[in-house]
């Protein structure tokens, strides 16, 4: 029997080409996720169960009950960076070795941050809509020079939005407590801060750059949008679960802050008649942060040549 490889996510299969052939010269047979969509946990266990010692994995969840019924399971390769879909602890306990594809999608991600600060800032998608729809109505918007930018997360992508940030002439502040990269603070003169709330308070804007995990859950909800300006600007393009959804609606409607962008979302897509996605002052896009020509192929690329490493080095264990 040969040993298979599943491979879950969609834009993947656009650089087939060099990818399959790289596992298959090393003698893996390809399952793919057919589907057209996210996987959900029994479908990952029907493909899965038998004979799959490796998967590349999108956003579609590998819990631990999904781990521990994936019985020849040797590596999981993220394609992509959060790994918030994972178990860790539970595939360290079971052997399972899991690698992210560290760095491939920070500009693309970055890029879309900035993009959604203007789209806020200058109401890009409502004005659009309105002159579609043959109006000709203007909202006033706000300049990002000289804003103060608030980064929360200094990591791969935290940094790239930081210092387009300092491109753009806005005044770039990071909270981070693990941050140690002092010289690129001091390249880019960037501040440090080490209070959270200190952040939030000062900040024009406030960009989230940290992984979702149960220490961030809910890191922006009632008690925190109210420490905001209530002329101040959130953008997310981290995770969904890292902002408390009826709180932000809260502070939308009641103009606590101005406004908010997310890439991400608690549940994606958003179930119908979502009170929060219907707001004006609330921009969502369908978790295009990575979804770059770059990007996916940066991804594929890595999380192959991942999964291979991972499994050779598995191989060498035995
Ligand atoms: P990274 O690991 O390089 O950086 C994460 C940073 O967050 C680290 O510097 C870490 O020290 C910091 N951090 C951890 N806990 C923190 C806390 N409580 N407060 C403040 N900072 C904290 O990861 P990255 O490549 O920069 O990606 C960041 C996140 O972006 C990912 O975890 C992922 O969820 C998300 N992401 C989204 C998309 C998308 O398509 N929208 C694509 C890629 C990544």
């Amino acid at each position: 029997m040969r040993e298979k490889v599943l491979i879950t996510p969609k834009s993947f299969k656009n650089y087939k080409n060099k990818t399959y052939k790289m596992l298959q010269d090393k003698g893996y047979e390809i399952i793919e996720n057919d589907l057209g969509r996210t996987m959900t946990e029994e479908e990952i266990v029907g493909l899965a169960q038998k004979d799959v010692v490796g998967i590349i994995i999108g956003v579609d969840p590998l819990p631990a009950n999904v781990l521990e019924q994936c019985k020849s399971l040797r590596a999981i390769s993220k394609y992509g960076v959060g790994m918030d879909n994972i178990d860790l602890n539970r595939a360290r306990e079971l052997g399972i070795l899991v690698k992210n594809a560290v760095g491939t999608n920070s500009i693309s991600v970055a890029e879309l941050a900035i993009g959604l600060m203007f789209a806020s800032a200058r109401h890009i998608p409502s004005a659009t809509a309105g002159v579609k729809a043959y109006g000709w109505e203007r909202s006033i918007g706000f300049e990002l020079m000289n804003k103060n930018l608030g980064i929360i997360g200094g990591g791969q992508i935290g940094k790239e939005v930081a210092k387009r940030g300092v491109g753009l002439g806005m005044k770039v502040t990071i909270y981070d407590p693990y941050f140690t990269d002092f010289k690129f603070l001091e390249k880019y003169n960037i501040q440090l801060e080490e209070e959270l709330s200190e952040v939030l308070k000062s900040s024009d804007v406030i960009s989230l750059h940290l992984p979702a995990t149960e220490q961030t859950k809910g890191l922006i909800n009632a008690e925190t949008l109210k420490l905001m300006k209530r002329t101040a600007i959130l953008i997310n393009t981290s995770r969904g679960t890292l902002v408390d959804e009826a709180a932000l609606y809260d502070a939308l409607v009641n103009q606590k802050i101005a406004a908010a962008a997310q890439d991400v979302y608690s549940v994606e897509p958003p179930e119908q008649g979502d009170q929060l996605v219907a707001l004006p002052n609330f921009i969502l896009t369908p978790h295009i942060g990575a979804y770059t020509y770059e990007a996916v192929e940066r991804m594929a690329m890595i999380s192959t040549e991942n999964l291979l490493n991972m499994l050779a080095q598995k191989e060498m264990a035995k």
